[in-house]
């Protein structure tokens, strides 16, 4: 493994960041302990200009190398999820119902591994943004950003993202060329129908019954209407109806998601939950009300870029331990949105563990303090290669 050794020299302090980090999760848009530690941090390892207050609490670093034109933009997130903490571990969170489940510590080390390298050795000819962005996980943090004017005030030309992987292998890295991670999209369905004494049925309008018919056709959509050679999912994740044993409620809430990677398809999953809601509903005499919440759209990784990165993962742990083509995920993540602004590409960092290792959002997750400086070595080479000296 060809991991750059100044970064190796610190990897200890990575550690002890990354745990720091973990000790103190705090959920989307409250990052402000953890944006003041990466902006106090930045400016002690001489970073150019550190700009803070970006989506509430997003920080942004200016390095400029030698003279360049070019500027790339490279990217951690920052928040922990609303989860209780199970590991026991020694740097276990402090704040009960708070906890760093999805890496973002590690991934908030990794990028201020390599801005300190960077700072320091400076063997790169322009500017690169450092972007540490609040709130990935359900508030979108990055579009936020991307509103605000983050490209416009931080023209970088292209941007990458990195997300660790549980179950894949220390010291590798997985990515590929167009839709890596799914859009995902809320809906919900309000059934109103007559509710009244379970002993007369023939009274009321059960929306219970409408509601599990409504359920069992979701099924058909994946099946029957979508092209095969696509992929959706839709889920159904909440059922709320009734109180009591001998009451037919008057009404009934479903809750669910679709995932989806082409336009065509995640219209198509947004006109067809509905028809089949309302079409079931009045066949059962009851009213159903839909709506469709668009969430994050898909993350769309460009060509020329994903080999770019690709090329320089494996320059770091060998190109056998790449995997240029990897299947994408149902999953979302909200660099979607500065990918639809610049091109560039989101890459796996294989987080270890065997077959039945704790997966992201766990609460026995941990993010592997072993691969710091494997991350942290890609964004450096990243930024040297893409911004080449001379
Ligand atoms: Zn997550
Ligand atoms: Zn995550």
């Amino acid at each position: 493994m060809a991991i750059i050794n100044r970064i190796a020299d610190f990897h200890d302090e990575m550690t002890a960041w990354r745990r720091d980090l973990h000790a103190h999760p705090e959920i989307a848009f409250q990052e402000h302990r953890t944006a003041a530690l990466v902006a106090e941090k930045l400016r002690a390892f001489g970073v150019d200009e550190v700009h803070t207050g970006l989506a509430t609490t997003g920080v942004v670093g200016v390095l400029r190398g030698r003279p360049g034109d070019g500027a790339i933009g490279l990217r951690a997130d920052m928040d922990a999820l609303p989860i209780q903490e199970q590991t026991g571990l020694a740097h276990a969170s402090t704040s009960p119902g708070r906890m760093h489940a999805c890496g973002h510590d590690g991934h908030t080390t990794m990028l201020l591994g390599a801005a300190r390298y960077l700072a320091e050795t400076r063997n790169f000819a322009g500017t690169v943004y450092l972007i540490f962005q609040p709130a990935e996980e359900n508030d979108g943090g990055g579009r936020v950003m991307v509103e605000e004017g983050l490209f416009e005030r931080f023209p970088a030309s292209q941007v990458y993202g990195m997300h660790n992987w549980p179950r894949r292998p220390v010291g590798s890295f997985a990515m590929r060329p167009g839709p890596i991670m799914a859009a995902a999209d809320r809906w919900t369905i309000e059934l109103l129908g007559r509710g009244g004494h379970a002993a007369t049925p023939h009274l009321c309008q059960d929306g219970i019954v409408a509601g599990a018919a409504i359920v069992s056709a979701l099924q058909t959509i994946v099946a029957r209407n979508c092209d095969p050679i696509e992929q959706a999912v839709v889920s159904v994740t909440q059922f709320h109806a009734g109180d009591a044993f001998n009451v037919i409620p008057e009404t009934v809430q479903l809750v669910g998601t679709a995932r989806s990677f082409s336009p065509t398809v995640r219209q198509l999953l947004a006109a067809r939950i509905g028809q089949l809601a309302e079409g079931i509903a009045a066949a059962h005499g009851v009213t159903a009300t839909y709506r469709f919440i668009e969430g994050y759209p898909p993350t769309v990784n460009s060509a020329a870029e994903t080999e770019r990165a690709a090329e320089v993962a494996a320059e770091i742990v060998g190109a056998e331990r790449v995997d240029p083509a990897t299947p994408p995920v149902m999953g979302a993540e909200d660099f979607a949105f500065m990918l639809q602004r610049r091109p560039g590409s989101y890459i796996f960092i294989g987080n270890g563990g065997g077959e039945d290792a704790p997966m992201l959002h766990n609460p026995n997750y941990d993010f592997n303090d072993e691969i710091l400086p494997i991350g942290a070595s890609y964004w450096a080479r990243l930024a040297e290669r893409l911004l080449p000296v001379g």
